[in-house]
């Protein structure tokens, strides 16, 4: 992943992209004041939630009426579960409904139907979502989701489109549906209910029988699962040829998935050398990590953590899915000769997905994620105006946090499975003593102010820093 990042050749042209995108703007005043370059962050786009709840809803009773497995009740539990989800998602506003950023999407998407007319018997809805997770994903009742920090990972638009189309190959196999129902039957049928009897009746290894019981399903439903994985990569690749897409980018992406669970090398920054400041010295102590931490540490596998490595990427398959792809490709020459769709609106896109991830983590009240990734871009964009602000935003949350002994509702204990980078700047901020860390935001941001002069969020927010740090001196 690092390499692939590295080795981008559209590193610079995005940079002209990204200074259009934000310089402009300041590009109109700059004969009176003195450029300053802040990003805006997406806000809230209003949509009409209750027509397409409405619609939702309808499709839902439709589904459930069609139905016509043993277990109704049942699955019309599950389908109620996906139902109120997509509706919590949707009031939650968790999906860029932007014009911006909605519209790009949309058009691939509309590129993928175009080239594939069959595909207009599907109602096929795609949601850009804010979750943190490089992912995207089926939920099986035609709706497709795009996490729009995915874009992080991939290099063109191209790359992209396969996902989608991917996506769209799992919705028009019914994979999605296909899995529920299965499971369904699987769980309530008579014969499982007869082993689970059995199991009940010995009342030794009640538990590792159950266990036994479940895995040999799991086992067999991943085996499946895979074949699925093949099938909607085969079938997207079908629908790509058809578009003005480069198929070559199936097995790039195949390829970028494979490695997305790696931090990018940007991941990381020098905490020192960001908060050192001659008023207030960076102390070399708040870098070590002290012996007892392991006692706070979090878990090594979450639930989450697991969920999240099993989705898009289905490892450990994907050199054997690349290894089918490949076979379907066209003679490389064909390939070759289209030509891959890089364009400016992917270097947009792709800055709002680094932007973004700042801002969404804020969103959700992850302050801790916030001001690390904030940091992290730091090196990529050092005349952003809008990056220190958030960071100096972050640290006084922290601070009135920790002041308020609720630091943990914001921000993570470092343990064993965090990336190093982040695991650092975790026991970083444990470590910063409630004055300290009033303090060094105080200077941090006394400093940004002097270099943005004009930026009016960040003097506003420097008049409140100085407050805390006074206080807690
Ligand atoms: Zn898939």
């Amino acid at each position: 992943m690092t390499k692939l990042l590295i080795q981008k050749p559209l590193r610079v042209i995005q940079l002209i992209v990204i200074s259009i995108l934000f310089f402009s703007q300041s590009l109109i005043s700059q004969e009176q004041t003195a450029i300053t370059t802040a990003y805006v962050p997406v806000p809230y786009y209003p949509i009409n939630l209750d027509s397409l709840t409405a619609q939702y809803r309808k499709e839902y009773n439709s589904s459930i009426k069609e139905y016509e497995g043993n277990y109704k009740d049942k699955t019309k539990e599950i389908y109620e579960g996906r139902f109120s989800r997509i509706k919590e998602q949707l009031a939650n506003g968790d999906f860029y409904f932007n014009p911006i950023i909605d519209t790009y999407f949309q058009n691939i998407l509309q590129e993928i139907i175009r080239g594939n007319p069959e595909l207009n018997k599907h109602t096929l809805r795609l949601f850009v979502s804010r979750d943190e997770y490089p992912n995207a994903y089926c939920r099986g009742d035609g709706t497709l989701i795009f996490n729009l920090t995915l874009l992080r990972f991939l290099d063109n638009e191209d790359q992209i489109a396969f996902i989608i189309a991917h996506e769209i190959a799992h919705q028009t196999f019914d994979h999605v549906c296909t899995a529920i129902n299965k499971r369904t039957e699987y769980i309530y049928s008579k014969e499982t209910k007869k082993k689970l009897k059995e199991i009940n009746k010995n009342p030794y290894n009640r538990y590792t029988n159950t266990v036994e019981l479940y895995k040999e399903y799991i086992f067999d439903d991943r085996r499946h699962s895979r074949l699925h994985e093949s099938d909607a990569d085969d079938m997207g690749l079908t629908y790509i040829k058809n578009t003005k897409y480069n198929p070559l980018a199936s097995v790039e992406t195949l390829k970028i998935l494979d490695t997305v669970d790696e931090q990018p090398e940007e991941a990381s920054f020098n905490i020192k050398n960001v908060f050192d400041n001659p008023a207030f010295p960076f102390q070399d102590k708040w870098l070590k990590e002290k012996e007892t931490i392991g006692f706070f540490m979090g878990s090594d596998d979450t639930e989450e953590k697991i969920l999240v490595k099993d989705s898009l990427k289905t490892h450990p398959d994907c050199q054997k899915r690349i290894a089918l792809v490949s076979e379907k490709l066209p003679p490389f020459d064909t390939a070759a000769a289209r030509k891959i769709v890089f364009t400016d609106e992917f270097a947009k896109m792709y800055t709002y997905s680094e932007f973004e991830q700042v801002a969404n983590f804020y969103y959700y009240n992850q302050t801790g994620k916030s001001l690390y990734t904030a940091l992290c871009l730091l090196k990529k964009y050092p005349d952003d105006a809008w990056l220190y602000t958030q960071i100096s935003r972050t640290l006084l949350e922290l601070t009135e946090a920790q002041e308020n002994h609720q630091l943990s509702q914001i921000l993570e204990f470092p343990a064993s499975y965090h990336a190093k980078p982040y695991k650092d700047f975790l026991t970083f901020i444990r470590k910063l003593r409630l004055r300290e860390m009033a303090l060094l935001n105080h200077h941090f941001t006394q400093k940004y102010q002097e270099k943005f002069p004009d930026y009016a969020p960040l003097e506003e927010l420097a008049e409140e820093v100085r407050t805390v740090a006074v206080r807690l001196k």
